[in-house]
């Protein structure tokens, strides 16, 4: 029997009688807070880095956190982007990347995905993030071209997502936020892209103004 349905039986027996109450109130609906775009990657646990319970994010993962433009062809992310968006009415979209990456890896180095075509053609959503790693990269590191482009590809993301008409028609009636955030999957770091600054900073700094409103609020 593989672990994970194992788990399921684990679940049955021992999770869910204690959270029945939370499973019969999803019974009937959903009010996500945020539609969370992040990457396949198996190390990311959306709901432990975010603390959050069964119903609060919408999540739609793809290798490379990637949204792609609105297109004629129709795919997966644009369906479940609009449903988010214009149905659920999310107030908050977050694109999540995160370290090591292969994904990223793969973008930087599209000359060893020869035996990978649909990775290669999928990455190609993110050449506007390498061409700037390539033309800001110069005198960097490695760890620190990586790092750019993590940032770059999320930005580049926010960009394309700012293109649904879903989301362009939100932001146009202003209620609707887009966050850009970065996961350190070694450290538990996480940072966030601050308009402010046009930079990235921890995620208790760009969001220190709303945790003290909270915490007054709470008081
Ligand atoms: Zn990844």
């Amino acid at each position: 029997m593989p672990r994970f349905a194992a788990g399921v039986v684990k679940f049955q027996n021992e999770v869910y009688p204690e959270n029945k109450d939370l499973f019969h109130e999803l019974d009937r609906g959903q009010a996500p807070e945020a539609l969370f775009i992040t990457c396949s990657d198996s190390r990311i646990e959306t709901a432990m880095i975010t603390q959050t319970a069964p119903g609060e994010l919408f999540i739609c993962r793809n290798a490379g956190n990637i949204v792609p433009p609105p297109s004629t062809h129709t795919g997966g992310m644009s369906a479940s982007i609009e449903f988010a968006v214009a149905a659920l009415k999310v107030p908050h979209i977050v694109v999540c990347g995160h370290t090591q990456c292969g994904a990223m890896k793969g973008a930087m180095n599209p000359e060893g995905l020869d035996k990978l075509p649909y990775v290669r053609d999928w990455l190609s959503y993110s050449r506007g993030a390498v061409e700037i790693v390539e033309e800001l990269g110069a005198g960097l590191s490695e760890d620190e071209k990586m790092t750019l482009l993590l940032r770059q590809n999320v930005i580049l993301q926010l960009q394309h997502l700012r293109s649904h008409p879903s989301v362009a028609r939100r932001l146009a009636k202003g209620d609707v936020e887009l966050h850009g955030w970065v996961y350190d999957i070694k450290t538990g770091a996480v940072d966030a892209y601050d308009p402010a600054t046009g930079d990235f900073c921890p995620v208790d700094v760009r969001y220190a103004a709303e945790m003290k409103r909270l915490a007054a609020d709470c008081a």
